[in-house]
């Protein structure tokens, strides 16, 4: 049983509440992260690692721009390099039609007057990226200092940067009631523990929609499954990470030659538990496909497969912004996207916290988006 005090409390320490955990630290504000489990041991931990603006929503370009150029120097940040490699992302396209929607994207993109490029690549440009696959080929999407970095190792280390400035970090620490006091929060936790904040920041992923309740506001995200597949250690056969259009399939070949395929396969959750679900046809599909476009995989065995709790939202973008309760701060729904965006969103939740509005327009995501007129 734990009773304090302090200016902000986090709930949740996955990459968004660790970043900004970090962050708020580093300015000076005292803050206590409360997580149910331990930091990174959900999505943030479990994720794919893709540390990619290619083929993001348009309107989430900007934030995932900002966290680039974060990425960029996250050594800095984090005293860790979080196994960040910048060796570019390629998505493919099997069918014109596809191609022809990177086409369009692009108009997007600079109609949006964004500082950002998706270079389109000819067929044969793409089979020198990717030598190895096979199957039929119209272009590709590629975004050469786009990459991947190691999810848990990357939580961990905003959490340890935040906890070397001062931040607090109580773990076995669910939050379950939250009172209105005028001037302050008071958290309680089913554990036992007790928080009192004049700021709350809620930050508990695919539980968030519980945690918003506590607080009066309706977040209306979806907790899903999302399922990954490592093989055993194949020879150098994938720079790039790749995707391929319309087949739910994305590959990455790690320094240690293992391959991690995800790609968007659901599977049910129940967050009760705490506990996803793996379901075999999913996986098997999964790992039949990636290996009918890089036969390689034959060779390869499955040597892991793990599905992930994650957060998403009706249109697939997140939630970031106040809620109706005074001095309660949203961040959730990252929908499968969220570990790239992670370091931006520390900066834009500890402006949200310090100055009450983020240099980055949190218009896309609005809290009331999905509220019926
Ligand atoms: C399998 C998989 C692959 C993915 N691949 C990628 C990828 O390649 N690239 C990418 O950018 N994104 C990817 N994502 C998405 C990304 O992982 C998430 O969007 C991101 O990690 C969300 O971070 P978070 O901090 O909001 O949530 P989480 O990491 O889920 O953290 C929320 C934390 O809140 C805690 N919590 C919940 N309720 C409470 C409570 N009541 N009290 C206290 N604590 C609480 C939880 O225990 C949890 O630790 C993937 C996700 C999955 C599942």
């Amino acid at each position: 049983m734990t009773a304090c005090t302090t200016q902000v409390v986090i709930i949740g320490a996955g990459i968004q509440g660790s970043a900004a955990a970090r962050e708020l630290a580093a300015r000076g504000v005292d803050t206590i992260v409360l997580e149910a489990d331990y930091a990174g041991r959900h999505a943030s931990g479990v994720n794919a690692g893709g540390v990619r603006t290619l083929n993001r929503h348009v309107a989430e370009l900007p934030l995932a721009l900002a966290s680039k150029k974060l990425w960029q120097r996250i050594s800095e940040m984090v005293d860790d390099d979080c196994g960040y490699r910048q060796t570019g992302q390629l998505q493919i396209a099997i069918d014109e039609e596809s191609f022809e929607r990177f086409r369009i994207r692009n108009g997007e993109i600079a109609r949006a007057g964004l500082p950002h490029m998706e270079r389109l690549l000819t067929p044969s440009a793409v089979r020198e990226l990717v030598p190895d696959f096979v199957g039929p080929l119209a272009g590709g999407a590629y975004v050469g200092d786009d990459g991947y970095a190691l999810p848990f190792h990357t939580t961990q280390a905003f959490r340890r940067k935040a906890q070397a400035l001062g931040a607090r970090f109580i773990e076995g620490a669910t939050v379950n009631a939250a009172m209105n006091g005028g001037s302050e929060w008071c958290l309680s936790t089913k554990e036992g523990h007790e928080v009192r904040a004049k700021q709350v920041l809620n930050c508990a992923g695919a539980w968030a929609t519980e945690v918003g309740k506590l607080f009066g506001d309706d977040l209306r995200i979806k907790p899903n499954g999302s399922m990954q597949i490592v093989t055993s250690r194949l020879p150098r056969f994938l720079s790039p990470v790749v995707g391929i259009t319309g087949q739910s399939i994305a590959a990455k070949q790690f320094e240690n030659g293992t391959v991690v395929i995800g790609g968007g396969r659901r599977s049910p959750v129940d967050i009760d538990i705490r506990r996803a679900e793996l379901t075999l046809p999913g996986l098997v599909l999964a790992a039949r496909q990636a290996a009918k476009f890089f036969p390689l995989l034959n060779e390869a065995i499955v040597v892991r497969c793990w599905s992930g709790i994650e957060g998403f939202t009706p249109d697939g973008l997140p939630l970031i912004g106040f809620g109706n309760a005074p001095n309660v701060v949203h961040a959730a729904g990252f929908s499968a996207h969220g570990f790239q965006l992670g370091p931006a969103v520390g900066m834009v939740l500890a402006d949200l916290i310090t100055v009450g509005r983020s240099s980055i327009s949190l218009d896309p995501f609005a809290l009331d988006r999905f509220q019926e007129t």
